[in-house]
């Protein structure tokens, strides 16, 4: 058949059997409304990466329906990206002044978070009197102004909107820098009287109110990481990936499963083969190591992770779960990527964010 007298794919045909990634956004909101909550002051929203890897446009649009007010984003282009679907809320762009940044941050009316002094005057000069968020490094030693240099702040002659820092080692309650930080963040907030502080991303929100100041900026807690690993995860996972069995493999004793040989079947074997590989975010470390979950049952990965295809070791199942068609879930409630990312070499921040972009999404409640 000609391609013009082939019917195009319509968006109500289902997607052919793959892998499927299913976000639910109101369990994104329940935990916006669980960090808040808990930190007592309210949230702003922080959906860099694509809203860790979830969709940031869907995940803002559903927050700011909630009431969140603010936005942070890593880089301009996502800020210029995410202000076409949102048109009324404040979006700040984390990673500073960019040279050229000035006339799209006036034209798309972002916030930017100034690090460093240089970037006071060039905001001062060019940025048409609109507020800018100052950041001050309080121990990350990575981006921000540094404490010594708080006048420079004081005196910018500028509108700060916010300020913020950023915390080294929230997640761990008993870790001593939580107390250095929150007593350096003091003197910054003593020095800029009035202007709305925040220290707290999603871990440091759960570390009481001496913590929250006058708002939190939880990332990772929105997408359901367990903000403090090691205790109960307060937070819902609101994302699902799942895959679909192509095919079904009945190998002897001896045989081997996939590049380079590295897993032989010990006793007769089944292995099914799914349609996610290392491009779709599934990382290679994964190899003969991460274990999926089959309508509950576990089924362990075996051989390497290849680009598009993991291979599981269906012996074990009952008869007739592992088939053609069957989903096997990837990531999800029985699966989060805080259990998959140790098992990939890695953790949930980079599980979220390496999630692959060739497979259908679907924003929707999960059962
Ligand atoms: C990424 C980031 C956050 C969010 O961190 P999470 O740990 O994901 O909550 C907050 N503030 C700054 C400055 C960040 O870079």
């Amino acid at each position: 058949m000609p391609d013009s007298e082939r019917p195009a794919p319509s968006a109500d045909l289902p997607p052919p059997a793959g892998a499927e990634l299913t976000v639910d956004t109101g369990r994104i909101v329940a935990n916006w409304r669980t960090v808040a909550a808990t930190a007592g002051v309210p949230a702003a929203a922080v959906v860099k990466a694509d809203g860790y890897g979830l969709g940031a446009a869907p995940v803002a649009a559903a927050l700011a329906a909630a009431g969140c007010r603010l936005f942070f984003v890593a880089t301009l282009g996502e800020a210029v990206a995410l202000r076409q679907s949102l048109p009324g809320p404040e979006i700040a762009v984390l990673g500073g002044l960019v040279a050229g940044a000035e006339p799209h941050l006036l034209a798309h009316r972002l916030t930017p978070v100034l690090n460093q002094r240089a970037e006071f005057a060039r905001w001062r000069d060019a940025g048409d009197g609109r507020p800018a968020i100052l950041h001050v490094d309080t121990g990350l030693n990575r981006l921000g102004l540094p404490m010594a240099e708080l006048d420079a702040a004081a005196e910018a002659g500028l509108a700060w909107r916010a300020v913020i820092s950023h915390m080294v080692a929230a997640e761990d309650p008993a870790h001593p820098m939580n107390a250095t930080q929150l007593m350096r963040f003091r003197a910054v907030t003593a020095r800029l009287p009035g202007v709305p502080a925040s220290l707290a991303a999603s871990s440091g929100s759960f570390l009481g109110p001496d913590y929250a100041f006058d708002f939190v900026r939880p990332g990772a807690a929105l997408y359901g990481v367990n903000p403090q690993p090691g205790r109960p995860n307060p937070l819902l996972c609101p994302l699902r990936l799942d895959a679909r069995i192509l095919q079904v493999r009945e190998l002897a004793a001896g045989d081997s499963v996939g590049y380079g040989a590295t897993f032989v079947a010990r006793r007769p074997s089944r292995i099914a083969t799914i349609p996610v590989g290392y491009a779709d975010g599934f990382l290679r470390a994964g190899s003969s190591r991460a274990v999926l979950y089959l309508s509950g049952h576990p089924v362990p990965v075996v051989g390497r992770v290849s680009m598009d295809l993991i291979t599981l070791d269906v012996t074990d199942l009952p008869p007739g779960l592992a088939v053609p068609g069957a989903a096997v879930e990837i990531l999800g409630p029985a699966r989060p990527p805080d259990q998959a990312g140790p098992e990939l070499g890695s953790m949930a921040y980079e599980v979220l964010t390496s999630l692959g972009r060739r497979f259908p999404r679907r924003y929707r409640e999960l059962a």
